[in-house]
């Protein structure tokens, strides 16, 4: 795992451009590294856990997890509609791992009482990679982002078995034995990634998503 850019002074804070103000869902998972990601991406990253937090957000971020607990969570802390409606009125969003489970509109091998968000028109399947591969990593081609492919981390990852008409296909797994699923996605201004660019020192999709709300 290459974290250099934790502490390298080189983050995208050129003073013409605006510094949008993007919460990470923070109720369960990899939070600390999206709020690190995001604050060397030119935002300005702020936890989110009520509801008064998210109407303040410009975007949010959905980190790495369990998507079960995190519904649940969802319900307790009275998030749940105030989510569907910021992401039914186009607030972007990008969900990685437990959180492109979140975002979809329909999710397979989950609980039955799991909650989820439609941000995104798909068909996403839970712990898809199976057992045996629960965690692997591969380079991938993703599509928009300059600079060759991008090392993919997976760790008990999903995959989107379905994809809506207006939903464009960013990420493919290249070869093996899951050639052709697909693990990153788009519709409007939501985007998900089956794996975990927050981890891998690669900021592009961070970057791509900042960009996203400074267009929004
Ligand atoms: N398997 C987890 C879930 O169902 C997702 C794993 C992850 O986010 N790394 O939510």
């Amino acid at each position: 795992m290459n974290a250099s850019w934790v502490s390298d002074p080189a983050a995208d804070t050129a003073p013409e451009l605006s510094r949008p103000t993007i919460g990470v869902l923070a109720l369960q998972g990899d939070v600390r590294e999206h709020i690190a990601a995001l604050a060397h991406c030119g935002a300005e990253p702020v936890l989110v856990r009520r509801e008064s937090e998210l109407a303040a957000v410009d975007g949010l971020v959905l980190p790495g997890g369990e998507s079960t607990a995190i519904s649940k969570l969802l319900v307790a802390f009275d998030l749940l509609q105030p989510l569907r409606a910021r992401l039914r009125d186009g607030m972007p969003a990008f969900g990685s791992c437990a959180g492109m489970i979140l975002l979809a509109s329909e999710v397979l091998d989950t609980r039955l009482d799991a909650q989820h968000l439609n941000g995104i028109d798909m068909t996403v399947r839970r712990n898809a990679f199976g057992r045996q591969v629960d965690s692997f990593e591969t380079d991938l081609d993703f599509a928009g982002l300059d600079g060759g492919p991008m090392r993919a981390v997976f760790i008990r990852a999903p995959w989107v078995e379905r994809a809506g008409e207006r939903v464009q296909v960013l990420a493919t797994v290249p070869s093996g034995p899951f050639e052709g699923r697909i693990v990153a996605v788009r519709e409007g201004n939501v985007l998900a990634t089956s794996f975990h660019p927050e981890v891998t020192g690669d900021l592009r999709v961070h970057r791509m998503f900042v960009e996203m709300v400074r267009a929004a």
